[in-house]
Order: C-alpha cells, then structure tokens, then sequence
C-alpha cells in the first residue's frame, strides 16, 4: 500500500512538471501575462543570446510609451509593416519567412507554424531580439543596438536601469508602490503641487511637502534604480529613483542617505534609502532654513519628454494600500 502510494504521488509529481512546462511553452494566461512574458524572455534569450533581462527592459520601455492600453499586451515591442517585409518587399502583408529573410525584413518565426506573422507575440519578440543580437553580445554592442532601434539616448537608459532591476529580482511582475514614510511615524502632508513659492526665483511647487521628525526613515516608493544622488542649491541632499514604469521619484532636503545608497542602487518598495532633513536653499551644507520634511515629486517619461504629475493623489493611494497590506 505504501509503495503505491508512493507511485501515486510520484506520478502526480510528474505529471505537475510535464504540465508546468507546457504552460511556460505554450499556455497564455490573459489575467496574468507576467509569467508567460518571463517565459517568452528566456526562450529568446537562450534562441540569440541576447540576456533576458535586456529584452525584458527595451520591452518594459515599449510597453511604457504605449501607456495603459498595452497593460495586457503580452509583447509590447513592435516593428513596423514595412521593417517587418523589408525594404524592396512588394507585399507588405508578406507572412513568408523565407521571402521576408530575402528582402533582409526583420521578420522571424518564433513559434515554428511556418509563418512570421507581427500580431504572434513569439514571432515578434524573436524578430526583435535578433536585430539586437545582429550587433554582437557584450554590454556596449547592446547599448548600440538599443540606441539604433529606439533612437533615443534616453531610451538606452532607462532600459539599462530596468535590465538591472529584471537581473536582481528574477522576474516581470514588480509593479507594488510604498509611502516614503513608515506610516508609524509621526508626519502630515497636503496638496501643494502647482503652488507658487518663492526662494530663488518664481517657480512651480513640483511635488507634495510631507513634514515629518528630523531622522524618520525615507522609504524608495517603488521598484527601481538609484539615478542621481548629491547636492543641489534648491533641494538640498537628495535623490532620483527610476521605477520600471519610467517615472522619476525625487525625494529632497535629506538629512543623509542611508548605507548603500549610491547611484546606481537597485530598490524595492519600502527600503529605507534616506532621512527626512531641512538641507538646501543654499550653498552646500546649509540646512535649517525651513521646518524639516521630505519634499516629493514625481515625473513621467512618455518616451517623448519628461514632465511632473501631482503625487499627492498616489501617496494617498499607496498610504491606504499599505494600511491594508499591514492590518
Ligand atoms: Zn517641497
């Protein structure tokens, strides 16, 4: 009895991974992509070599410049009819690997039906991957490459900057946010985007002033990478965060930062990165010429330019999630 029992369970074991397989190869799963993406990703990456991780970011970027809409896209990366058939291709509907590879167009089967057809997410990713590939591996090939398919230094960026993320947590779904302050501490904050103020010239409040305690732990509001650190005469001690949705967090007037944290850092909701300080309106070191508080803003990259959003509504969002999370 016992040693059937261990062949019932043992089979079942196998059928489990015969079956985890088949979904990593072929499955679509239309309420969660993230996992068949990841799968898409490292097939193409072991077919051209090209690191998954970097495909996972130049199709993060694609997926940010079409906005919400391509939420559920599974393959945001996309050439056009023309790059797809080639240059002197007469049928711009050509789904012919063989006569698309002739007229050197980019497109390639990726799922092996015989056909090159742009709106199959698996033909489209590998099309992609082999034009980054037709440069050569190694880090500087890929920045080439990147810089000539997107032809935006920006572009070249943020993908390096989500690549890192992608490498260091292993998976695609990294979408959580945090409040920048633990919601234990002591701290106030209201609307005051697009308020005027007036050291140093008229300008626009660009962010939201939460006051808090000099020393409360400042947290990274979202899975990212450190872009900038370092004084600057209006925000005192501060720092650039980039998430994976291309939106830059600044945080200012910090008191410090917190070990580690360095250009370049890799983040994730909640980690302390600063704290909170009055730094700034003056030459290096000047601190103290305001109550203290962690001055936040937020701007969007549409892949066009880059421009500030009012956070206060997602602080109160990402307050209240975290209340949820914690209770
Ligand atoms: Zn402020």
């Amino acid at each position: 009895m016992k040693k059937l029992c261990y062949v019932f369970v043992g089979s079942f074991f196998l059928t489990f991974i015969i079956s985890a397989n088949l979904v990593c190869a072929n499955v679509r799963d239309p309420d969660d992509p993230s996992k068949y993406r990841k799968a898409l990703y490292l097939k193409t990456a072991a077919l051209t070599g090209v690191p998954w991780a970097v495909i996972a970011g130049c199709d993060q970027y694609a997926r940010n410049i079409a906005g919400a809409s391509d939420e559920k896209t599974l393959i945001s990366l996309k050439d056009t009819d023309r790059d797809w058939v080639g240059i002197f291709n007469r049928n711009l509907k050509d789904r012919d690997p063989v006569t698309i590879a002739f007229f050197g167009g980019s497109g390639k089967d990726g799922n092996g039906d015989g056909r090159a057809d742009p709106g199959d997410p698996e033909d489209r990713i590998l099309s992609f991957a082999d034009q980054i590939a037709a440069y050569g591996p190694g880090e500087q090939n890929y920045r080439i490459a990147i810089w000539n398919y997107f032809h935006r230094g920006k572009a070249v960026e943020l993908i390096e900057d989500f690549a890192r993320v992608f490498e260091k947590y292993n998976r695609v779904s990294l979408t959580g946010h945090d409040f920048p302050l633990p919601l234990g501490a002591n701290y106030d904050y209201e609307p005051t985007w697009g308020a005027r103020r007036g050291w140093g010239g008229l300008r626009i409040h660009e962010g939201t002033d939460l006051f808090a305690d000099y020393g409360t732990p400042v947290h990274a509001t979202a899975y990212g990478v450190i872009e900038m650190t370092g004084w600057n005469k209006f925000g005192g001690w501060r720092i650039g965060l980039r998430d994976l949705q291309g939106n830059y967090h600044y945080f200012a007037h910090l008191n410090g930062y917190a070990k580690g944290i360095r250009k370049g850092t890799v983040t994730q909701p909640g980690q302390t990165i600063g704290y909170v300080g009055s730094t700034g309106y003056g030459p290096q070191g000047t601190m103290g010429k305001f109550p203290p508080h962690l001055h936040y803003g937020l701007y969007h990259d549409n892949g066009i330019t880059e421009y500030s959003i009012d956070p206060y509504p997602s602080l109160r969002s990402w307050e209240r999630q975290e209340k949820q999370r914690k209770r």
